[in-house]
């Protein structure tokens, strides 16, 4: 069966075409499912009744739908999604005052093998589609605003739920050049955060796009021998690589590349750690992002306390690196970073 999601508009018109429609159709399609994130064909009330009818034998917009929704305390939600082949992938919603942030995946589990991250006791199970990655963004929305109703303020979107983006570097850009159209899902790239643990050819691609979000680099480490004991990708990528690749990546103005980094006690948290990391950083426009380790039963990592990531802090942002300290959210739903890996647990449902 024919999905329409993840198709660009081009595609749509050549698909109406396939039916005998003319191009026009395909526009009405585009808007119906990107804009107005209408998935029931017998919805699309501009359609012709005939062609509806047609159109349900034929294709289908999507296979995702959503399991199970877990409410936080804290307002985030995350969503089990399930996929057309019974796989299940994760989204998390986090409302914030000023504008919301939608945070999905773009892999079933994750072959990387960070030893703090939860996705990756998975292992990969598969590639998402751009289909897929989409669709997680239009279920959330429906779900948080109801059916075609515009968000009240802008989305943020952030590729840090399951996965290595650029490990499925094809399929997570279409998604993104689909959603950034204006005529569509229209989350311009400056609202699109895209986070890597540092695969260096695919950084260098990123770095050639037109249409290029953000890029946020997982760091954790400041040396190679502890990067790679908990990062196992350094050692194909070693530091000095990925900075390199770093310091080229052409920045607009006022931009900067984030760098996040994983708070574990004793392994990377030291103060030293912290001159290494700004010596590090040196040369590139960078803000630091200081991520409380996230606990799951299965992880031996343990978590730096908050007065040790504070002294942390006050290094990077005496050395003038701007530096924050990221605010874990749903962690009582296995919402926050790296606790994701599609299981129904947690206690507030
Ligand atoms: N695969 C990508 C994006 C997903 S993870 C990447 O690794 O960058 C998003 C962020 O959560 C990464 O910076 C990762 O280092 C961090 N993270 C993973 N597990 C975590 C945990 N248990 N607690 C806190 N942060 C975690
Ligand atoms: Fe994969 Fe990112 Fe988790 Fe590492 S932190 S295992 S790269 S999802």
């Amino acid at each position: 069966m024919t999905l329409l999601l993840g198709k660009t508009e081009e595609e749509l018109i050549n698909i109406a075409g396939t039916l005998g429609e003319p191009a026009y159709r395909g526009r009405q399609l585009y808007q119906a499912i990107y804009d107005r994130r209408i998935f029931d064909f017998e919805a699309m009330s501009e359609l012709p009744a005939s062609l509806r009818t047609r159109l349900h034998g034929a294709v289908s917009v999507t296979q995702t739908v959503v399991n199970r929704i877990f409410h936080s305390n804290d307002g985030t939600r995350r969503y089990l999604l399930g996929l057309g082949d019974g796989r299940e992938a994760e989204a998390v919603f986090m409302p914030e005052e000023r504008r919301d942030t939608i945070c999905i995946s773009c892999q079933v589990g994750c072959a990387v093998g960070c030893t703090f991250c939860m996705t990756a006791q998975l292992g990969l199970k598969r590639n998402m589609t751009a289909g897929e990655i989409i669709s997680q963004v239009l279920l959330v929305l429906n779900d948080v605003y109801g059916a075609g109703i515009k968000p009240p303020h802008g989305t943020n979107l952030v590729f840090m739920g399951m996965g290595e983006s650029f490990l499925n570097y094809d399929e997570v850009m279409t998604s993104i050049r689909i959603m950034a159209d204006e005529n569509g899902v229209s989350i311009a790239p400056r609202r699109i955060t895209v986070s890597t643990s540092g695969i260096v050819p695919r950084i260098r691609d990123f770095a050639r796009e037109s249409i290029r979000p953000h890029l946020a680099i997982s760091l954790s480490g400041t040396t190679d021998e502890q990067r790679t004991a908990i990062m196992p990708i350094n050692r194909k990528y070693p530091l000095e690589e990925l900075m390199q690749a770093c310091r080229e990546f052409p920045l607009e103005e006022r931009e900067r590349l984030t760098f996040e980094y994983v708070m574990l006690a004793g392994i990377n948290d030291s103060l030293a750690d912290a001159k290494r990391l700004v010596r590090l950083l040196n040369g590139i426009r960078a803000k630091v992002n200081l991520i409380p380790h996230n606990p799951a039963p299965e992880l031996a990592c343990q978590a730096s306390s908050m007065e040790q990531i504070l002294s942390f802090q006050k290094i990077l942002v005496e050395r003038d690196l701007p530096s924050f300290i990221r605010r874990p959210r749903g962690q009582d739903i296995s919402a926050a970073c790296g606790q994701l890996a599609a299981r129904q647990s947690a206690g507030a449902l």
